[in-house]
């Protein structure tokens, strides 16, 4: 089998797998009216796989950025996370895993390009109270463990929280989520399994919700994003699905070596969204007529400035790469900087946008209003700005979308904690500064050569 058309795929998502939204289990995913929305966004990636504009696109971070250009700034990610969960094993596995581990990853990896299968990966555990190690919790459950061994595979219990796409993909790889220590055996181990597998339940989020007005939805009505409580009931995995378990030395290491292509995957993937926010205040400057003055120039200075910032920090994550196993990774450092430099200064971008738009972001007409023929000179008449109310409202609503309705405030969340939060972005680059070479420039500089890197004067 090679690349498979998006038909295929979404074919390939008829089967018994068990998914709940809006209190109700579905059956057929492709043909519910909000899930199959979800199912056709992401078939994207398949349809992209055939489109000439895309055949020479050889670096990973631009495919991202141009399969969520098509998906009008969401992301796709069925292939994205999937890798990047791969190539974290891979690497780690290869440090310290076992010989039969590694030949399992193997073979799910060739089987996963040879059926061209989409993929999500769990691995955010629920993990109850904050403050306690996995085998501290009241409830043991409240991480995903292994509840029996048998002599053909584990069986798990738990569930995983945020899981995206899971409902529309062939395959989930479950990945621990922190660090283990002795005693948190049970809780170490990492696994696939295929969506429809007895005892997996997915229980989906409705946040983005909605079908109605795509004049005033411009994006949410035409592109959304699902994730889902996971519950892994008793669920049976078998020993060729394993790829390490009973193993807190390498849970940490899997934890953060995913991040650390999950977090350039997620960078990639939030350029689009980036330049769209640059666009749309131009346009909204221009279409209210105040492109000219002082503090419109400042602050869109400002934005264009903190996007492509982001953009060349990712660039130079990638030029910075390492390699280990016949894969290479982006620079621990500077991804984590790009990431951080993102989530940390984009409540501040949709401040910006929101700003230079005005009010009409929340007080706007509805596309019921825009459609009917009485009111419509009315709206058309007094909703002009520098340009004509159509331009004009249309540059509104996408900002709105953007910035202020469902869709934006879900960007907004998936900001800040989506690959991890931003006191986690900052605590990779701590571990990952070279330290000691800005110290021994400075040592050097202060005449205190004989101060060894490292060692305290
Ligand atoms: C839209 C979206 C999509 C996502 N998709 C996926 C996915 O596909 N797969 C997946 O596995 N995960 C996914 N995630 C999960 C994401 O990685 C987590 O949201 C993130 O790691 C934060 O975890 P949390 O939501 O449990 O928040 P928490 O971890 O509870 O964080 C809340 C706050 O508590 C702080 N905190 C947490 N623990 C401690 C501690 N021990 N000590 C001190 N402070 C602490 C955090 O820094 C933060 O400030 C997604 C999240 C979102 C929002």
């Amino acid at each position: 089998m090679g690349l498979r058309t998006a038909d295929q795929f979404l074919a390939g998502l008829r089967d018994s797998r068990e998914v709940y939204y809006r209190g109700e289990r579905i059956t057929q995913v492709p043909d519910h009216p909000e899930l199959g929305v979800v199912a056709r966004h992401v078939a994207i990636d398949f349809e992209l796989a055939e489109d000439p504009r895309f055949r020479d696109l050889a670096s990973r971070s631009k495919l991202i950025e141009a399969a969520t250009g098509e998906g009008a700034t969401l992301v796709i990610l069925i292939k994205e996370i999937g890798t990047d969960a791969l190539f974290a094993l891979k690497r780690v596995l290869s440090r310290g895993g076992t010989a039969e581990g590694s030949a399992r990853l193997e073979a799910f990896y060739q089987r996963c390009r040879r059926e061209d299968l989409a993929l999500a990966v769990a691995q955010t555990d629920v993990k109850g109270d904050r403050s306690k190690r996995p085998s501290e919790q009241e409830d043991p459950d409240l991480y995903v463990r292994v509840v029996e061994e048998r002599s053909d595979g584990i069986v798990v219990r738990g569930a995983k929280a945020h899981t995206s796409y899971a409902p529309c993909v062939d395959e989930l790889i479950v990945l621990p989520s922190r660090s283990m220590a002795p005693g948190d055996e049970a809780w170490s181990m990492a696994f696939a399994i295929p969506i429809a597998t007895p005892g997996l339940r997915l229980y989906a989020s409705d946040f983005l919700h909605g079908l109605e007005d795509p004049w005033a939805r411009p994006i949410s009505t035409a592109h959304k994003m699902v994730e889902t409580l996971t519950v892994f009931d008793d669920v049976f995995v078998p020993w060729e699905r394993v790829f390490f378990h009973n193993r807190p030395d390498l849970a940490g290491a899997t934890a953060l070596t995913f991040v650390e292509f999950h977090r350039f995957t997620a960078v990639s993937y939030k350029l689009p969204l980036l330049d769209a926010l640059v666009g749309a205040g131009i346009a909204a400057a221009r279409a209210n007529g105040i492109e000219r003055a002082g503090h419109v120039r400042d602050k869109l200075t400002w934005l264009a400035g903190y996007a492509e910032t982001v953009r060349g920090l990712i660039e130079l994550a990638a030029q910075r790469c390492g390699f280990e196993a016949g894969i290479a990774y982006p620079d621990v450092f500077t991804t984590n900087l790009a990431k951080w430099t993102f989530a940390r200064d984009f409540h501040h971008a949709l401040d910006v946008v929101q700003d230079l738009a005005g009010g009409l972001l929340v007080t706007g007409p509805s596309g019921m209003d825009w459609n009917s023929a009485e009111i419509r000179p009315v709206l058309d008449k007094y909703l002009r700005g520098a340009w004509p109310a159509d331009r004009r409202m249309a540059v509104l609503n996408l900002i709105s979308d953007l910035t202020a309705r469902a869709y934006g405030g879900y960007q907004a969340v998936l900001a800040i904690h989506a690959e991890g939060s931003l006191e986690a972005e900052k605590l990779a680059m701590l571990r990952a500064y070279d330290s000691e070479r800005a110290v021994g420039l400075a040592m050097r500089l202060a005449g205190l050569q004989d101060v060894l890197a490292g060692a305290k004067a």
